[in-house]
């Protein structure tokens, strides 16, 4: 894994002593490596990141881990709205639309050696490898629908949601039935504000709980099931009740 550490970015202030807990991962939008070094280390664009990965696997170090960089940006996660002060922000040289719309081998594969090591350091827990579209799903939606959680599952860095024993699954609809929670959209909001997700606004806003539930599908759910209720619930359930054992 090639190391760059000559470009650094003005972008960043103090944690003020927090804790780092999170890795999120995100896609730059942008042409190539150099134009995202250039622009994460403008001082007026007044973003950036603790690294950025290009196409062919370099990984370059633009903010030291020790401080805070500016990539989360208005952002939510389990009850925490200051995501930078906690987190280490990944860029990938990745645009959708443009020349650099693959998730190259070389690029995953330095991507995955370098949240390894970061999980060891700073002892981040899996749940808390996080695409950008988790943490501001109302605006964002990087590192989108094509990035492969699968390969991160596979190298065990991130969660795998265990299927559920039938009495797994009785343990949980108790569990719903003493919130006394009748509908299923009630279970589920309940459930992604449970793991973390922003729900505040999602009860009387259909239109940011579409969003909200397309973030999640994206990640968790087959591209056919991403529509239908009754499998974004029995994910949900499988996923707090993984989420609940594994929690620390
Ligand atoms: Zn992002």
């Amino acid at each position: 894994m090639k190391y760059i550490t000559k470009y650094k970015s003005p972008n960043y202030n103090s944690r003020n002593n927090s804790k780092i807990q999170l890795i999120i991962i995100h896609y730059t939008a942008l042409k190539n490596t150099l134009d995202a070094v250039s622009y994460l280390c403008n001082k007026e664009k007044k973003v950036s990141s603790h690294y950025l990965i290009s196409q062919n696997g370099t990984v370059y170090n633009l903010v030291e881990d020790k401080f805070r960089a500016w990539h989360a940006g208005n952002a939510f996660w389990q009850e925490i709205t200051d995501i930078n002060s906690i987190s280490i922000g990944i860029e990938l040289d990745y645009n959708p639309k443009g020349k650099n719309n693959k998730f190259s081998t070389q690029m995953i594969d330095s991507l995955k050696k370098l949240i390894l090591k970061l999980q060891k350091k700073y002892k981040i827990n899996k749940n808390n490898i996080l695409p950008h579209s988790d943490i501001a799903p109302f605006r964002k939606k990087d590192p989108g629908k094509h990035f492969p959680w699968k390969s991160l599952y596979s190298s065990n860095l991130v969660m795998r949601l265990k299927n559920l024993k039938n009495n797994e699954i009785k343990i949980m609809e108790n569990w719903f039935s003493i919130y006394n929670l009748k509908s299923k959209k009630r279970k589920i909001i309940l459930a992604l504000s449970l793991i973390g997700y922003d729900t505040r606004e999602i009860y009387k806003n259909a239109k940011l709980y579409n969003k909200l539930i397309r973030a999640y599908g994206i990640r968790y759910l087959n591209n056919e099931d991403i529509n239908k209720n009754k499998s974004i619930y029995n994910t949900l359930i499988k996923h707090l009740f993984n989420f609940m054992l594994t929690k620390n």
